[in-house]
């Protein structure tokens, strides 16, 4: 498998700072952390793969023989003896990323027992058209968060000594065992209210509406989840949830949605079809002209390339097929049907498909 660039791992420009780089690191860390996806080996590659980014860009020197040299440049494999970081470089970092204590704490440093509490997740449904889901774009959530109350202190819970668990000394026919378990007192942070603002729970929470910015990347569907790391509820001596973004496309009537293609199904007079016309088809991105070709026949697919929707993974774009229908008239004058009626037997009216007309199912399996 091919390495990744450093820049897309982070999700970071090649121009990021040194604290945006710090910034973007940590929120991966905390998205991909082994506490927060037990047996994901997915999560943990992520994670692996986000370390190793972090080791390199955030080291100036070997930063600027990435630029200049790429992968080749930090010496075989990244520099990191071909498996990439191991679980202890990787922890051993996080005093830096998260600071002396503060979070750091909450992942018990250097990996042995470590043990994270989390506040739960949020989940809003998020409508989106097609032309936001074609090219991506930035939304506003509005959220109801619990949060940590703004004046609470908290202190240490003199249950368990802060520590967060009660353990027992239990003789038995083994000799004695110790075993732990979680504090009820203090629900396991090792802290409890001090004092609080008379508005805040017993825990210190309260619930704040926030407005969260949120970039959705062209290219999402009905029902894909989107993650945004620690904007859940918060919990004392832990940390925040995520809030959970669940995609809803809003139905749609002009356009139908084939992955990343749009389809468009264009009708077009009888007249036009066999004479030629230059007509106007919706695009998601506004009003585009096409041409009909003099001779046109029905269910002819026609496509406007780079006209459909972004790939969420790439850098492509699906197109706009427009199927052609022509549009047999119903309601004939008596003028009209005469002039027809005049033109029923010419030879030239009579159907005569299979010398250069591919049937509907030849054309499908040619698009798709
Ligand atoms: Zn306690």
């Amino acid at each position: 498998m091919a390495k990744r660039d450093y820049y897309e791992v982070l999700g970071v420009s090649k121009s990021a700072s040194a604290e945006e780089i710090k910034k973007a690191y940590r929120k991966l860390a905390i998205q991909y952390h082994p506490d927060k996806n037990p047996d994901n080996p997915e999560a943990e590659d992520k994670f692996k793969e986000a370390a190793e980014a972090y080791e390199v860009l955030s080291n100036p020197e070997k930063r600027q023989r990435y630029d200049q040299f790429g992968h080749q440049g930090l010496g075989g494999n990244g520099g990191f003896g071909g498996a990439g970081m191991n679980m202890e470089d990787i922890f051993s970092q996080f005093g830096d990323i998260f600071g002396g204590g503060g979070f750091g704490s909450f992942f018990g440093g250097g990996g042995g027992g470590r043990r994270t509490k989390k506040g739960t997740n949020l989940r809003v449904k998020l409508k989106l058209n097609l032309q936001e889901i074609a090219n991506g774009v930035e939304k506003k959530i509005k959220v109801k968060r619990h949060v940590i109350a703004p004046g609470v202190t908290f202190k240490t819970c003199s249950t368990c000594q802060g520590s967060g668990q009660i353990k027992k000394v239990v003789n038995t026919m083994l000799g004695q065992m110790v075993s732990a378990s979680t504090c009820g007192v203090c629900g396991g942070s090792g802290q409890i209210v001090d004092k609080k603002p008379a508005d805040a729970d017993s825990r210190g929470l309260v619930i704040k509406e926030e407005v969260i910015s949120i970039n959705i990347p062209g290219g999402v569907a009905e029902g894909m989840q989107l993650s945004m790391s620690g904007k859940g509820n918060e919990i004392p001596g832990g940390i925040p949830g995520d809030l959970l973004i669940v995609i809803e496309e809003v139905e749609e009537n002009t356009f139908q949605r084939d992955g990343n293609n749009v389809i468009y199904d264009l009708y077009v007079s009888f007249i036009d079809a066999a004479l030629g016309a230059s007509v106007e088809v919706p695009t998601i991105e506004g009003k585009v002209k096409i041409k009909i070709e003099p001779g046109t026949q029905s269910g002819k697919m026609l496509r406007l390339k780079g006209k459909g929707i972004k790939d969420i993974n790439g850098y492509t774009r699906g197109d706009q097929l427009i199927m052609v229908n022509i549009w047999t008239p119903t309601n004939l004058t008596k003028e009209e049907r005469v002039a027809l009626e005049n033109l029923r037997d010419s030879e030239n009216f009579i159907p005569d498909p299979g010398k250069s007309e591919k049937s509907f199912f030849d054309k499908m399996k040619e698009f798709f």
